[in-house]
């Protein structure tokens, strides 16, 4: 059950709106309080299966459902924190970014695959302000100063990504090679998913 991260602010295109299937009716309003009130009289006056105490977080859910691109999170599932599992991803990243340097291969990608990725990150739902202890610490400095001069035409919008936790900044101009996905729950429309 996901829920949207921005309740205050009125989506693009000026409301919240979702196709109700079972009805063919759109519940379309600009305010959050009047789109959910309308979906819920909606779902009681036609007797649909999930009217009722849980229409509201069904609402939400169909939601996000229907705009993958919008910012949502799941109720559910705990904070994501670093852990040991994205600490030898991380590890083993940089072994093989620094082995490649080191060989004297590429370290960065091609300006257009750098722009092609962030493009999809600022879309993402999972380009987030999430704070990763060891990104914010010593190695993201040592990789900052490689990047110098490397950006992309939509770095102020790029933060960090919710499932990897790795800076997008830095991370979009990294092969692929040197980038270890392993064990991740990407979206399939991720540039990094291996069935993009
Ligand atoms: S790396 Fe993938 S999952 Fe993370 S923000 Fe970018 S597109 Fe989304």
């Amino acid at each position: 059950m996901r829920t949207p991260l921005n309740l205050v602010e009125t989506p693009p295109g000026g409301a919240w709106s979702v196709l109700i299937e079972e009805t063919g009716h759109t519940v379309r309003q600009a305010h959050i309080s009047m789109f959910l009130s309308d979906g819920m009289r909606h779902a009681s006056d036609n007797n649909l299966p999930w009217a009722g105490s849980g229409a509201r977080d069904y609402l939400l859910d169909l939601w996000c459902q229907q705009h993958p691109f919008a910012r949502c999170a799941d109720k559910d599932k705990p904070e994501r924190t670093f852990g040991i599992e994205d600490l030898k991803r991380f590890a083993s990243s940089m072994g093989a970014w620094v082995s490649k340097v080191a060989k004297g291969e590429s370290a960065w990608v091609e300006q257009g695959e750098a722009e092609r990725r962030a493009a999809i990150c600022v879309q993402c739902p999972n380009n987030q302000d999430v704070a990763c202890g060891w990104c914010s610490g010593s190695p993201l400095p040592v990789i900052a100063n490689h990047l110098a001069g490397r950006h992309t035409s939509v770095d102020d919008k790029l933060k960090s990504c919710s499932v990897c936790l790795c800076h997008l900044k830095a991370k979009v101009h990294m092969p692929l090679d040197t980038l270890d996905a392993s064990g991740l729950d990407l979206p399939s429309f991720c540039w990094l998913s291996p069935t993009p």
